[in-house]
């Protein structure tokens, strides 16, 4: 036991004292235990993590590396130089963070204090009011319509005077669906700064880039988390106003972007056409996945466009079913209240894990008492 000498714990900021945590994807040893299932028997697909892993140049590139012992470069003249490539965007509107959450981060750091607040059209992404909250700031949720498509007007109507941020995300995790040009257009016009966040831009082929000229107000990141399989070592990049950009630089923590990530980044980029054969067979694999959830009795499975499936199941059975799939070492993505109770997101596998998570499914949803 440590010495006490009668001090309290200092106190804390309320706002970070209250703050509740986001929860990321266990390890696959963690879940592989709890389930009772060697670990090369789980299928793991709760994190649209590429089941291809990395660009195979990459690990020779990372052992070839002979300056781990250098900090890298603060002002990330490589980084943006091979980043301006990949987004067709020049070098000074970019910056490079660990993850695209550091720079979701950054950004509110810059924009959002103690009373203000963001808002986001949900159910989305969820690191956006993680983060938020970390800054004091409050999220405005604004609840997508039917079909999970944006309503314009209760955005427009839910802005204050505090409102510091939109934040969009095409596509949509965990809905699949894109935010179309014109609705974009609507929410720059604001004036607000609008977020977009195209982490599986890949899989569809649409971007808000080219609205970059047009809006200094806009924001564009993407991540090599889910197209170049990279999760792991934590690389995304944000495109923006190069003054804005230039401030996000002076402010980063210096060397946030780590070698081995910076190896891993440049080496993928030589090797774009290998890594997007590999995103082509995920779009293959998910349009089939489509179609056998969709031959399931019981189970409603939303059109994506990204790398995963947001599937509805019958009401009431959220939970249960999702239990039954940990039971047979399948994890996917569940949220346990609110709009989502009875959906589970399935990430896009490899063939074999698609025919497990659709028979697991197919034998779930047609309890008893489905109606
Ligand atoms: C996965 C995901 C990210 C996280 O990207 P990192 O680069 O791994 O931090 C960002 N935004 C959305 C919408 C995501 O689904």
């Amino acid at each position: 036991m440590t010495q006490n000498n009668g001090q309290d714990m200092p106190a804390m900021l309320p706002h970070i004292q209250a703050l509740n945590t986001y929860e990321g994807v266990d390890p696959m040893e963690v879940m592989a235990e709890r389930a009772g299932i060697a670990p090369d028997k789980i299928i793991r697909l709760n994190g649209n993590e590429n089941p291809y892993g990395p660009s195979p140049r990459v690990s020779d590139a990372l052992a070839n590396f002979q300056n781990f012992n250098h900090y890298p470069d603060p002002d990330q003249r490589n980084l943006r130089r091979v980043l301006s490539g990949y987004m067709n965007v020049p070098p000074e509107m970019l910056v490079a963070g660990n993850g695209s959450d550091e720079m979701i981060d950054l950004l509110l750091r810059m924009y959002v204090g103690i009373g203000d607040n963001v808002i986001a059209p949900t159910p989305t992404f969820g690191m956006y009011s993680f983060s938020t909250g970390i800054c004091g700031g409050e999220t405005i949720s604004v609840e997508r319509d039917e079909n999970f498509e944006i309503d314009l007007e209760a955005m427009k109507a839910a802005i204050t005077s505090k409102s510091k941020i939109i934040f969009l995300t095409s596509p949509n995790n965990p809905t699949g669906n894109i935010v179309p040009e014109a609705q974009t257009r609507a929410l720059l016009d604001t004036g607000l700064l609008v977020v977009m966040d195209e982490a599986y831009f890949e899989f569809c082929g649409e971007t808000a880039t080219p609205l970059l000229s047009e809006y200094k107000n806009l924001v564009v990141l993407r991540t090599f988390s889910k197209w170049a399989g990279l999760a792991g070592l934590r690389i995304g990049v944000g495109a923006m106003d190069p003054s804005l950009a230039a401030t996000m630089m002076a402010m980063k923590p210096p060397y946030n972007v780590n070698l081995a990530a910076e190896v891993a980044l440049t080496t993928s980029l030589e090797d774009t056409p290998g890594l997007l054969e590999r995103v082509q067979q995920i779009v293959t694999e998910r349009d089939r996945m489509m179609v056998e959830l969709d031959k399931i009795p019981n189970l409603t499975p939303w059109p994506s466009r990204a790398n995963f499936i947001l599937c509805q199941v019958p009401e009431g059975r959220g939970k249960e079913i999702f239990d039954g799939l940990c039971s047979r070492g399948i994890f996917l993505r569940y949220w346990s209240s609110g709009r989502l109770k009875d959906y589970i997101r399935t990430s896009i596998g490899l063939p074999h894990e698609t025919d497990a998570v659709v028979q697991a499914f197919a034998e779930l949803c047609g309890g008893s008492d489905a109606a």
